[in-house]
């Protein structure tokens, strides 16, 4: 047994492609996509929506409310330490004998993640 969603983009059916052309003779019309769900049990956002566009388009129209589901009302943080070293590294240097390596003290910059347990 198969599942499928129709996909919830607000303007697919009024895109002009031939996997929207429904009917026949006279009576055609552009339908919004089927989209064949696999995994039921695990959604994925292309379940609902048959590519990014109407994705976006659906997005637009209803920001406030899905921003409304969970909201964010303040910043949220993730502890890190910031580590700094330094070591040796070499650049080209134009020199009167063309362009020559040159050793210089370089700085390396790395976040590291901490504990929280
Ligand atoms: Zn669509």
């Amino acid at each position: 047994m198969s599942n499928y969603n129709w996909c919830h983009g607000p303007e697919c059916h009024t895109q002009e492609t031939q996997s929207r052309v429904r009917g026949s003779g006279e009576n055609k019309v552009l339908r919004t996509r089927r989209i064949r769900v696999y995994k039921p049990e695990e959604p994925h956002i292309y379940d609902f929506f048959c590519n990014q566009s109407c994705l976006m388009d659906f997005m637009r129209e209803h920001i406030t409310s899905v921003i409304a589901i969970a909201p964010r009302r303040e910043a949220l943080e993730t502890p890190i330490k910031v580590v700094k070293e330094k070591y040796e590294s070499q650049r080209y240097r134009y020199t009167d004998n063309g362009y020559q390596p040159q050793s210089y003290q370089a700085t390396r910059t790395t976040i590291k993640s901490v504990d929280n347990a």
